[in-house]
């Protein structure tokens, strides 16, 4: 829902790393505050780590130790937005516009015990909400709360996203604005292909499906929060503070087939061969990896020649090589030996509500490809996406046909 020029609103505004990532842009997001209160506005702010910051304390952590304790990682990581919220309440106050820090703690984030990766459990916004009825804004530090433990926990990469969403929904907010280095959710990642199209809107199941295949920005776990919840999303940029992309649900929404590209480098794929055709296999091996908390992703199985078959299934990078060996565990059981990984990959996905109802998307995507001389490993489908899984090498270059032969700069496929 976009709140109505002129009403005044309740909204939580987001602002990522590179939004705050200087003096400058800690000034310039204030003014921008500052605007908001003088139409009356009652905002919210959720500020991430400035610039590379995040990056920039893994890195010492690594540094330092190879142990690296959850419980000290969390204290560490979430020092960096605690940082950013002091700083924006400064230039804030400079500004005459009253305004106040919470940690994700006093904010009323109630995690699991989860460190590095901590899921909400609860916010208990009583503190916000008086600082909000008082006339003051409330600066609060993103991707972190406080355990049923008790301890500081943070809620992984991307985090701050999901901190808003979830204040959103606590306080009844109108609208849950993203702000980002870009000016809203383009029709493929816009580093990649120059004439990628800002879209004004888009419905929930299609980010959702563009943040499961690559697209990092909003992070995905607040978008299946903001959809299960119903908080309309706003992404926009806060460097030109132009209306960006509205995420609601699909109905009255007019549809391209076709709404977007992605693509994702960061699997790894595994393929055991020579499987022999019997049940239980398939069954024993994703048992096994599920057990050591191996995130299976795509799995394609052929059809069985002699007897015998393949199957090929992804993996993150991360957990390429602790899959082959929980793999070459089974040979026994698994009836072969020949099991291969293979890290330089990478999967393409074209995205489109309208897909569901319009044949020939899936064969335009694999004619391209196959124009183009870009080889097709793997596919996979939903009701709203095909993925193809080719060499990383070529993944930018399928990415750049594709958005030209659906016409993305147009939007008219
Ligand atoms: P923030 O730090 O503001 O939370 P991120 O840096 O995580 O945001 O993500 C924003 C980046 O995502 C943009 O700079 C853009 O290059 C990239 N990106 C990739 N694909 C898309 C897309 N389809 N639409 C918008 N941005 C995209
Ligand atoms: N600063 C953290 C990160 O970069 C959390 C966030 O910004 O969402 O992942
Ligand atoms: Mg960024």
């Amino acid at each position: 829902m976009a709140v109505a020029s002129g009403a005044v609103a309740r909204l939580v505004q987001k602002f990522g790393g590179t939004s705050v990532g200087d003096a400058d842009r800690i000034r310039a997001v204030a003014d921008h505050v500052a605007r908001h209160r003088r139409r009356g506005d009652e905002i919210v702010l959720v500020v991430s780590a400035m610039g590379k910051e995040t990056d920039e304390l893994l890195r010492v952590a690594r540094e330092v130790s190879s142990t690296h304790p959850g419980r000290e990682m969390d204290m560490l990581i979430t020092a960096g937005e605690r940082k950013a919220i002091a700083l924006v309440c400064m230039a804030l106050a400079d500004l005459g516009v009253e305004a106040e820090s919470y940690t994700g703690s006093q904010a009323g984030f109630i995690t699991d015990t989860r460190h590095t990766d901590a899921k909400i459990l609860e916010v208990r916004p009583d503190r916000i909400e008086a600082a909000l009825q008082a006339g003051r804004v409330p600066v609060v530090a993103g991707a972190q709360g406080v355990s049923t433990d008790n301890d500081v926990t943070f809620l992984g990469r991307g985090g701050s996203d999901t901190t808003a969403v979830a204040l959103a929904k606590a306080l009844k907010a109108d609208a849950c604005e993203l702000y980002t280095d870009v000016s809203g959710v383009f029709t493929t990642d816009p580093r990649v292909v120059s004439n990628a199209r800002k879209m004004s809107h888009i419905s929930f199941d299609e980010l959702l499906e563009m943040t499961a295949t690559g697209c990092p920005k909003p992070a995905m776990r607040s978008v299946e929060y903001a959809r299960r919840h119903g908080v309309p999303l706003h992404v926009r940029s806060a460097f030109t503070w132009e209306p960006g992309t509205l995420v609601s649900e699909e109905v009255a929404m007019e549809h391209a087939v076709v709404s977007a590209i992605t693509h994702d480098t960061s699997e790894a794929k595994v393929t055991v061969s020579g499987v022999p055709d019997r049940p239980g296999v398939a069954a024993r091996l994703f048992r096994a990896l599920a057990d050591r908390n191996v995130n299976v992703d795509m799995i394609v199985q052929n059809a069985s020649a002699a007897g015998v078959t393949d199957i090929s299934f992804t993996v993150p990078h991360a957990d390429l090589d602790v899959a082959l060996v929980i793999a070459r565990d089974l040979t026994d059981e698994l009836g072969t030996d020949q099991i291969t990984g293979d890290p330089d990959i990478a999967r393409v996905s074209v995205i489109g509500a309208g897909m569901k109802t319009n044949p020939g998307v899936a064969a335009a995507m694999f004619e391209t490809l196959a124009d183009n001389g870009i080889n097709i490993d793997m596919i996979s489908t939903s009701a709203i996406r095909t993925s193809c899984v080719v060499r990383e090498a070529d993944a930018e270059r399928a990415v750049q046909v594709l958005h030209d032969v659906y016409e993305l700069d147009k939007g008219s496929y």
